[in-house]
């Protein structure tokens, strides 16, 4: 049997999203259900794969499929395609397996032409409804299929209406739908030499081959790689039976949401505009009304409405994000999903729904991303400041957040400016799609025009971004670089701050605070910890940072780099004197002076750490990076020490290498100068003999870690100067502490060789950054160059850095965890690379049974809540 491309919507069910698409699954699901959805049909996801490996064309054979499902839904409508006295005009809708609201591309009214528009004006009696559909149908098309400026045609709509003295829309009468038509065909024949198409098949033909390719247009690339989606995924295309909310007064559209997406609270919650078609919403063009205010205008469809939003709410047990059209007082429903929420909105909804039996604590954990956490973590505005500050105007809080920078008006602008190092709020009349990139960069967006759903706001909130939008008192002079508001003129470059959460705009900086963990976001997290099996330990070298790290729910260090302590103060000329040292005693006088103030570093990280374990490990990078480089530099640094310039300048070049990466670091620093080593373990096992005095209930037990090790006797080398160092001293101060020694697992070598290193280390960190490195055999510092050529070449999806590479560095990974379990069954394993604060990568982990991910401060909540999803994952 040929392979089936092509579903009608009561063919396929919520659960084939893979194949139909999340919009084309729930368009079934929804039919199924018994709600009123315009008849359809889906092209699968493998269709759009198809196409790319066809070399970008539409097989004879889905070509085929899809004539046939036209014929059914030409049965199922009673209309037909092309058909003046009773045609049926389409839409052609992308839909991914994830929902990436605005990225790609949608075209209404398709089937319309000069002679089916006569037709229908006529019979309706309604020929402005008619050619407003007709020009917008022309607008998209020319814009998704031939990539006509969209400007452009905004430009003849204004030029008319400044023609006619009118300022909106609704105000162009039937006559100048007509003209618009008119000239937009003129401008079309004008670019592309042809004349605008007429018959409807090639059209429909022509749209769902667009909708594939706007799978690879830049704004669904870049959000896919922010949201990491996999770019083999494809979309599906829905071809659906048009419905009309711009047929009259008695017509809307709209968009809502069953909670509100900013809070989280259990209201319905949503936007609608009478006379006129979905795009107008979503895109921010006129302000809409709110949801509530539909009950006086279209009382049944309301009530109808409100019914569907909460048999949707039970079904799919989660907040649902609801498209629908009302024609002629009937109510459609055009698309149902699960909505996009901040991440207090997330938290709120998901505790709520337990309170309300709808889900369980497991449905609830896995209902929140959680890299989404993250935007809970950052600084909010502090009460006091804010209360001193100027409003200047107050819209709507799309997106919550404290967003403070200096005013830029184009996303270009954001982008350039960000990377300048510059905070910066993008001010803009209404944002579009394509607006993301600069988005991201920005601190916060605000925008004149728009509702709560408008795109803008739908992004922002994924994104985790401070917007507030609708702000209608600002205008804008995009030449000048100026917006004006009650009065007050704000430039390019003026500092002013948003609340996303009240709506308010000030205008000027606003102090901000560090967040906290409460509410909500307190007991979600209590469920994640009573859930997952992973422990979580952090990244920090002062205290600060582990203090920040256990009030965000740290159980340890997995990493305390020492060399980041050696760069302040009297630790960097220790360590320069160090460097320099031309005898076995200049070098010792130079490390008696480090050992006391690296000693004072451990002591502030351990009562930081109020007894948690902490991991230290050894010095790591190449010595040369403590040194200058710049010839006035090395002749500063070279007087203050009181030698010549030339002498320091020798000892700069004696530590050249070419490769510093893979060059003199990590152990290898231990093995040709033991003295550092010995050091470092005075001051750890001193420190914690002091902690331990003066907290006797901590009972600390130091565990010392031995970086870039390759081979047991390497290992032992090493060890054997920490073990005579801390005996040593353990025996002078009379003590029986315990201290453990272990291995960071970040050469290919040692993963390999994990047996017998486990016959001397006591636990292994899998420094996954390093290993990453050598295993590709990739720079971490120059990857960045050439990887875009990957993605491009669909080589590579991810940075390996960012996200683990499960197959061959994991393999490692899962090779060296059982060899060092097989010698030693109880070693204890972790990960402390920047994967570890990955969701991704720790699910791999969990699932290989390691006891720990080691991660920054701020990702510490992340990890939690990633651990408990993989926990309840890997228990079903
Ligand atoms: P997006 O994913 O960008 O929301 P959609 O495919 O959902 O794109 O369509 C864009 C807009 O067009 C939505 O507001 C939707 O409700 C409207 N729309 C899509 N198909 C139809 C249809 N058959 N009849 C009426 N409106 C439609
Ligand atoms: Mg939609
Ligand atoms: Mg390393």
């Amino acid at each position: 049997m040929e392979k089936k491309y092509v579903y009608l919507f009561n063919e396929g069910n919520a659960d084939m999203r893979e194949l139909l698409g999340g919009k084309g699954a729930n368009l079934a699901e929804m039919s199924k259900l018994g709600m009123p959805v315009p008849n359809g049909f889906t092209i699968t996801t493998e269709a759009c794969n198809k196409y790319y490996d066809d070399g970008e064309a539409i097989s004879e054979d889905i070509q085929k499929q899809i004539y046939e499902y036209l014929d059914i839904l030409e049965k199922e409508t009673g209309k037909k395609f092309g058909d003046p006295e009773n045609p049926l005009l389409v839409s052609v809708r992308s839909g991914a397996r994830a929902s990436m609201p605005g990225m790609m591309d949608t075209i209404l009214n398709l089937g319309i032409s000069d002679e089916v528009a006569a037709s229908m004006a006529e019979k309706s009696g309604n020929p402005r409804f008619v050619y407003d559909s007709y020009r917008r149908f022309i607008q998209m098309f020319s814009d998704v299929v031939k990539g006509l400026s969209k400007k452009r045609f905004e430009e003849i709509i204004d030029e008319l209406k400044a023609e006619k003295g009118i300022k909106n829309d609704l105000d162009l009468d039937a006559d100048d739908m007509k003209v618009l038509v008119k000239k937009f065909k003129e401008f079309y024949k004008q670019e592309l030499g042809e004349d605008f198409p007429a018959d409807p098949k090639a059209q429909m033909m022509e749209a769902i081959e667009a909708v594939f390719r706007s799978w690879n247009n830049e704004r669904a690339i870049f959000y896919r790689q922010q949201n990491d989606i996999p770019s083999d995924w494809g979309t599906a295309v829905n071809v659906q039976m048009m419905v009309f909310g711009n047929m009259g007064n008695d017509c809307g559209t709209g968009v809502a949401f069953t909670r509100n997406p900013a809070t989280g609270e259990n209201t319905l919650y949503g936007e609608f505009l009478m006379n006129a078609q979905g795009e107008d919403v979503v895109a921010g063009v006129r302000t809409p009304n709110k949801i509530s205010q539909l009950k006086e205008i279209a009382p049944q469809a309301f009530e109808q409405f409100v019914n569907i939003c909460d048999t949707l709410e039970h079904h799919y047990k989660n907040m649902q994000d609801m498209e629908f059209t009302i024609e002629n007082g009937r109510l459609y429903m055009l698309q149902t999903r699960n909505g996009k929420r901040t991440a207090q909105a997330a938290l709120k909804v998901a505790c709520d729904m337990v309170d309300e039996g709808l889900i369980n604590t497991d449905e609830a954990l896995l209902m929140v991303e959680p890299q989404q956490l993250d935007s809970l973590l950052h600084p909010m505005f502090d009460a006091d400041s804010l209360k001193a500050a100027e409003v200047i105007t107050t819209a709507l809080p799309a997106s919550p957040g404290a967003a403070c920078g200096q005013v830029v008006f184009s996303a270009e602008e954001a982008i350039a400016e960000a990377e300048n190092g510059k905070k910066v709020v993008l001010v803009r009349l209404e944002t579009s799609p394509e607006d993301i990139q600069g988005m991201a960069a920005a601190e916060g967006i605000l925008t004149v025009r728009g509702g709560m759903t408008s795109h803008a706001a739908v992004v922002a909130r994924g994104m985790g971004e401070c917007c507030v939008s609708g702000a209608g008192d600002i205008t804008i002079d995009e030449e000048k670089g100026e917006f004006y508001v009650n009065g007050q003129t704000f430039k390019r470059g003026d500092w002013i701050s948003l609340d996303g959460s009240t709506g308010k705009v000030y205008g000027q900086a606003v102090k901000t605070v560090p967040a906290e963990i409460s509410g909500d976001f307190e007991r979600f997290m209590k469920w994640a910890d009573d859930r997952r099996r992973l422990q979580i330990r952090t990244n920090a070298d002062t205290p600060r940072d582990a203090a920040q790290a256990v009030a965000f729910g740290a159980e340890g260090i997995g990493l305390v780099r020492t060399e980041h302590m050696f760069f302040d103060g009297d630790k960097i000329k220790a360590i320069r004197e160090m460097i320099v040292s031309k005898t076995p005693e200049q070098m010792d006088a130079a490390l008696a002076k480090l050992e006391p103030l690296q000693q004072a570093d451990f002591e502030g990280i351990y009562e930081a750490m109020e007894g948690r374990p902490v991991t230290v490990r050894y010095l790591d990078p190449p010595l040369h990076e403590f040194l200058p480089h710049k010839p006035e530099e090395v002749a500063d640094l070279a007087a203050e020490m009181g030698m010549e310039a030339e002498e320091l300048q020798a000892v700069v070049d004696s530590l050249h290498e070419v490769n510093p990466m893979m060059g003199h670091r990590g152990s290898r620093l231990a093995v040709s100068n033991p003295g550092i080593a010995k050091m470092q373990t005075e001051a750890v096992i001193r420190a914690a003999l002091n902690i331990n005095k003066k907290h006797p209930d901590w009972n600390l037990e130091p565990e010392i870690m031995l970086p870039l090790i390759g081979d047991l006797k390497e290992l032992k080398y090493v060890k054997k100067i920490v073990d005579e160092t801390a005996q040593k001293i353990l025996a002078e101060e009379g003590s029986d502490m315990k201290y453990h020694v272990g291995t960071m697992i970040e050469v290919p070598r040692a993963a390999l060789k994990a047996g017998e290193l486990a016959e001397a280390a006591e636990f292994f960190s899998f420094g996954t950054n390093d290993l990453t490195q050598l295993t590709f055999g990739f720079s971490r510092d120059d990857a960045g160059n050439f990887l875009p050529e990957y993605y491009d070449a669909k080589i590579y999806d991810q940075d390996p850095f960012a996200r683990l590479d499960q197959s061959g560095v994991g393999e490692l990974i899962k090779t060296a965890a059982e060899r060092g379990r097989a010698t030693r069954p109880d070693i204890h394993l972790g990960v402390c690379g920047e994967h570890g604060g990955d969701p991704n990568s720790i699910e791999f982990v969990d699932g290989l049974g390691l006891d720990y991910v080691s991660c920054s401060p701020y990702r510490v909540p992340i990890a939690r809540l990633a651990a408990a999803q993989a926990a309840i994952k890997h228990s079903k």
